[in-house]
């Protein structure tokens, strides 16, 4: 069986734990790998070696380390083909989409490219007289992002590329569902020139974790993952003093308003809530139908899910692929059944897809709930599959309360062609990302990308300016010349006459 190593050191490094865990490929059921699982002396010897090679990385001038993630970039784009495979081939979504995350990943390289611009600190001439002061942003030391299995090269790449163009060494532990991308990114980042330790991957589950939680040289740790671990992490991480942001789970709001344009919207919730069979932290799981739109969105919303291509990732006419694992499988098929339960109507049943020459494959087709309501838990959970709830709302303001009053706040969008209300719901949402006739509102790479309330814990969103500010430190330096003017010793605050 395939062995999916640790990569320390600018080379595979297999560590002293016997522990693995099996990779799957969704599409077939199959088992392709065994990843090892770390131990906290496997993660120690990556943070020692990330350590020392801090000194020299983090010394050179930011223009090369720009030059290497331009080099990196080019790798990507080479690679770009066979990256998206391995993200096929362990996460199950279909090629065009991994393609797309991968690309999206791509940007922040560009960002961390301008990272000389974006270093530049502030200096003011004569703070006193003939003093003056400047700040600078430094490194903060080894750096660790944890990172969930749903964008395997995306969400890394929303860290490490900021980080390590900041001039700290990172750590990554991916997930353990589909672990081998984050190794050929690794691969790739040798091969632009990155110098060993500076960029390492160490495979584990919470072992691992706890690790990183616990090692007294890891400065700071990005998180993103489901909520409850994105609080453990946040909690315990302030406990040993690290810097932190852990970004949790979601449930995101279409609210669609009776003026909208219906085929714009049912078009734009069809790609949001079945895109990546809704494993997406930005999927829109909830659409909240206001006014009288409500029948006419469940009408079009219902042909187009019962059309939908279910088929495996590498099928050019697949548009929806399986569930990562046969356990996720189950947890979505009962969440269905929850809701039938809970008395919502089940307008679209996927439960008994079967798809013939890939009967172990791990499929379920798109499901919809009409009459949801707000305390079902399948409103109040994130199921994380492809399907649909849609709540009745009487007016705007009902529908913002829906918004405002759930547990995460990740994204929302509204669908309407009243600038007004667009223009209210963008300013009363408590929710992080806000899209206006956009789905799926995920801010670019030059921008910051971040929930708000039960999806984030933290202060800082990540890549982009809050990436750049994430992983460094202000320095503030206030300076004379002894030739300058010379002073008594002062007793008391210093203040300018
Ligand atoms: P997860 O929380 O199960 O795992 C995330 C990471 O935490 C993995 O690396 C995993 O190994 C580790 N982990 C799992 N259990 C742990 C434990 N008990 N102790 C310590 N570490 C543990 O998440 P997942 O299932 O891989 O990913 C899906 C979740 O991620 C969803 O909730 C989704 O909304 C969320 N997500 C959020 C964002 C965002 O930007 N807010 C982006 C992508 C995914």
């Amino acid at each position: 069986m395939n062995i999916i190593e640790h990569y320390v050191n600018g080379k595979k490094f297999s560590g002293s734990s016997k522990r693995t865990s099996k990779v799957f490929n969704p599409a077939t059921g199959e088992q392709t790998a065994e990843v090892r699982l770390a131990s906290a002396k496997d993660l120690d010897d990556a943070v020692q070696v990330a350590k020392k090679a801090f000194v020299s990385w983090s010394a050179k001038p930011p223009l090369q380390r720009a030059r290497i993630m331009f080099k990196f970039k080019e790798l990507i784009e080479k690679n770009s083909e066979e990256l998206t495979k391995i993200i096929v081939s362990e996460h199950g979504k279909v090629f065009e989409d991994a393609k797309g995350s991968l690309t999206r990943g791509l940007e922040v390289v560009e960002f961390a490219c301008g990272i000389p611009q974006l270093l530049k600190g502030e200096f003011t001439e004569n703070v006193g007289t003939d003093v003056d002061s400047w700040s600078m942003r430094q490194p903060l030391g080894v750096c660790a992002g944890i990172t969930p299995f749903n964008f395997p090269a995306m969400v890394p790449m929303w860290m490490f590329p900021v980080a390590i163009a900041c001039g700290n060494t990172f750590i990554l532990k991916p997930s353990e569902k589909d672990p081998s991308c984050s190794i050929k990114l690794a691969e790739l980042l040798s091969e632009a020139g990155l110098p060993e330790g500076v960029f390492n991957v160490v495979n584990g589950d919470k072992e691992s974790v706890d690790a990183i939680i616990n090692n007294k040289d890891i400065s700071a740790v990005s998180f993103v993952g489901s909520t409850p671990i994105a609080k453990y992490i946040y909690e315990n991480c302030a406990k040993n003093e690290k810097r932190v942001q852990a970004l949790g789970g979601a449930k995101n709001h279409a609210v669609v308003m009776p003026d909208c344009d219906l085929d714009q919207a049912v078009n734009g919730l069809m790609g949001a809530a079945y895109g990546s069979a809704g494993e997406r932290c930005m999927a829109q799981s909830v659409a909240v139908a206001v006014g009288d739109i409500g029948d006419k969105l469940v009408n079009s919303l219902a042909k187009k899910v019962e059309a939908l291509k279910v088929g495996p990732g590498m099928d050019k006419k697949s548009e929806m692929g399986p569930l990562v694992t046969k356990e996720h499988l189950e947890k979505v098929r009962g969440y269905v059944d929850l809701g039938v339960k809970e008395g919502a109507k089940l307008v679209v049943d996927g439960r008994n897809l079967k798809l013939q020459g890939y009967e172990n494959g791990y499929y379920i087709g798109g499901c919809l709930f009409d009459h949801v309501k707000k305390d079902m838990r399948i409103y109040k959970e994130e199921i994380f599959g492809p399907v649909l709830s849609v709540v009745r709302a009487k007016d705007f303001d009902e529908a913002l309360k829906l918004v405002n009053d759930h547990e995460f706040g990740n994204g929302v969008a509204i669908f309407t062609r009243d600038g007004d209300a667009g223009r209210t719901f963008a300013s009363k949402a408590q929710i992080g990302m806000v899209g206006i006739n956009i789905p799926i509102p995920v801010p670019m790479a030059f921008h910051s990308f971040g929930g708000w309330k039960r999806s984030l814990f933290g202060d800082q969103h990540m890549h982009g300016p809050e990436g750049v500010r994430f992983y460094t430190k202000l320095k503030t330096i206030t300076s004379r010349w002894p030739s300058g003017l010379r002073s008594d010793p002062e007793f008391v605050m210093p203040t300018m006459k």
